[in-house]
């Protein structure tokens, strides 16, 4: 499903454009249309399946018709800092071109923080992401006006209670008004989770994300390098592992062509299948390869779905899929039926946040291989460190030092 069809506002389809994200995933199609709606959602959604932008696209196109100023639109509690951090990178590149104004309050850091989010708190402020203990010292200290407050979400909801934190979710929830719309996400459901469904939600909406998960005899294999390392490692790693049918992954068109003149150069048999192509063309490669007569195929993610060739013992992901449940459908493409498989991932410095969201979705750290030393030294698998997040503003002329605290419609730098 393309963002088109929500009917966004202009600048909410801006920043989707600017993060490069093309189609809705799984979670995001079935939660954006009721919150538009007006209802509130319980959604079991893991890290990994887009579930931050499902609930904030939405949020933040209600509240830019209807924006009051001095309050607070949107109050989204979360239970780590890092994922408040992670979330307030989110809304910053997906707020790019808005005028909506948002904080994170979260603990752990100094006094000064603590003054300046004193001040946004006492100014109002469209978004606010919060974990429940430094959301409670600013309520206790009388300055925070909650009342025109329109959302209420609570993110990674199953974590927050295992963290204790139920207390404080509850004593937060009584400063709201009664009149508002609630979210609640939590990768797993149990029944403390359906009973704070129960006692916050109205006639809540359920939508359930269930994401598979790849066969356990798939032998993943990850390999964390410099991007123009990736074509000298995928023609060794396609001369050294021995298949019947390999399938390499790219997620543009553009790099598929790519990736195949390269190995059509290097002598491999190889065709390569896109949105380009028309049908009655892809049939003829696709049976091509199905009989063996082509055992090496490049493929866009028009490919990750559905195709039971159960000949296909080599998936190799040339780049990191859009989402998890993507990797998920692109590596199950080997080891059909009885057969084995292996499933080897290129990882390139920008991508390796990327990777460890699929990983934490796969519930898995997936081993990494070592890169023969003839390529040179490969960078340190270090994601966190690494972390890059929403819009790409830096390539749209756009201030990339702005400052994540925005006010009003006036004081914007664009
Ligand atoms: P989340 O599950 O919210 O942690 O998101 C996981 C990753 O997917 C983040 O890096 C998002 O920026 C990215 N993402 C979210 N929605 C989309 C989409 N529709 N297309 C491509 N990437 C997305």
């Amino acid at each position: 499903m393309r963002f088109t069809e929500f009917n966004f506002t202009p600048e909410v389809m801006e920043g989707i454009e600017a993060s490069n994200y093309e189609n809705a995933t799984p979670v995001q199609e079935q939660v954006i249309p009721p919150i538009m709606a007006g209802k509130d959602v319980i959604a079991s959604a893991q890290t990994g399946t887009g579930k931050t932008a499902a609930f904030l696209l939405p949020v933040m196109n209600r509240l830019l018709s209807n924006h009051v100023d001095g309050q607070v639109g949107a109050l989204i509690i979360v239970p780590t800092r890092e994922l408040a951090i992670q979330i307030s990178q989110h809304i910053e590149g997906l707020s790019y071109f808005t005028h909506l104004s948002s904080i994170a309050i979260y603990g752990g850091n100094d006094a000064q923080n603590f003054v300046a989010e004193k001040k946004a708190l006492q100014m109002g402020a469209d978004i606010i992401v919060c974990t429940p203990g430094r959301m409670i010292a600013h309520l206790n200290m009388g300055y925070v006006n909650m009342n025109g407050l329109q959302f209420l979400v609570l993110d990674e909801a199953d974590r927050m209670l295992d963290m204790g934190f139920q207390d404080d979710i509850n004593k937060i929830i009584k400063t709201l008004p009664a009149k508002r719309q609630n979210l609640l996400f939590s990768a797993t459901m149990p029944t403390k989770i359906r009973q704070l469904a129960r006692a916050i939600l109205h006639e809540p909406v359920e939508i359930n994300i269930a994401i598979s998960k790849p066969p356990e005899k798939i032998v993943q294999k990850a390999f964390i390098v410099y991007e123009p390392q990736k074509m000298p490692l995928l023609k060794k790693l396609l001369r050294e592992t021995p298949y019947k049918n390999a399938l390499v992954f790219c997620s543009r068109k553009q790099t598929v062509k790519e990736v195949r003149r390269e190995l059509v150069r290097a002598g491999f048999n190889i065709e390569e299948i896109h949105s380009d192509l028309e049908q009655a063309q892809r049939e003829s490669v696709l049976g091509a390869f199905a009989s063996g007569r082509i055992p090496l195929l490049v493929a866009t993610d028009i490919l990750s779905r559905g195709i039971d060739i159960d000949t296909i013992d080599l998936v190799v992901n040339y780049d990191i899929p859009g989402d998890g449940e993507d990797y998920v459908h692109r590596i199950g493409r080997t080891a059909r039926a009885e057969a084995d498989g292996v499933a080897y991932t290129l990882v390139s410095e920008k991508e390796q946040n990327k990777f460890h969201q699929i990983e934490q979705l796969l519930e898995k750290v997936v081993d990494k291989g070592a890169v023969p030393a003839e390529l040179g030294a490969v960078p340190e698998y270090n994601p966190r460190a690494r972390h890059h997040h929403g819009g790409n503003r830096d390539n749209r002329g756009g201030n990339p030092k702005k400052k994540f605290f925005k006010r009003g419609p006036g004081r914007t730098s664009r």
